[in-house]
């Protein structure tokens, strides 16, 4: 069993990629974004530590955020991260506990982002999601739930969407250099249909 992880920006599939490989490898799927909002809800030591760097609208350190990551690892070996590490600090900490056996990175294009992402709509009503590209409404602008009226958010505007992406470039940036020093990375053309995109990850993991 091999530990993975998952990296990309925003709009390149990861969340979705992460389920079903998890599922075909028999791998745990460990999203930092999940453990945070479930060590929260549970009230947890740490959980309400992280609670009181959201209230006031900072960051959660790395520190708080290894700490819930090794509790939910617990040694055990065959771990997919996803969203995670997203810092060198991150990942030097995740080095001491896991060792990680490959990166996979999801190369994507901005435009196809800004395409993809500015194309979701959400119910104005009950809060359904959906996206013009891949998961439409039956009546356009209107919500199949409840007939409610489909909105943009304004985080889905693609000025947003772009400058996120940026944003995350220019993160991500010393943690792929890290991992591809180390010999660890693997790219991916993420801007092709999911079925394409889990067939050559599946491939290069298994590799
Ligand atoms: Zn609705």
């Amino acid at each position: 069993m091999r530990n993975v992880v998952l990296l990309g920006p925003p709009g390149a599939g990861k969340g979705t990629l992460a389920a079903r490989l998890s599922q075909e490898l028999g791998l745990l799927h460990l999203s930092t974004g999940d453990v945070l909002r479930d060590e929260v809800a549970r009230g947890t030591e740490l959980g309400r530590l992280a609670q009181g760097y959201m209230s006031r609208g900072e960051l959660v350190p790395d520190e708080v955020i290894l700490a819930m990551v090794r509790e939910r690892v617990d040694g055990r070996r065959g771990v997919l991260f996803d969203g995670f590490p997203r810092t060198l600090a991150q990942a030097k900490g995740l080095a001491a506990f896991a060792p990680v056996d490959v990166v996979v990175f999801l190369a994507i294009a901005k435009d196809e982002v800004v395409r993809r992402l500015s194309s979701r709509r959400v119910c104005a009503s009950c809060g359904a999601v959906y996206n013009l590209i891949t998961q439409p409404p039956q009546v356009a602008g209107q919500c199949d739930r409840c007939g409610g009226d489909l909105v943009q958010r304004p985080d889905d505007r693609p000025d947003v969407i772009a400058r996120r992406f940026e944003v995350y470039e220019r993160d991500s940036a010393p943690l792929v250099d890290h991992y591809a020093r180390q010999g660890l990375l693997v790219r991916v053309d993420a801007g092709r249909p999911p079925e394409a995109v889990f067939a050559d990850v599946l491939a290069k993991i298994q590799g």
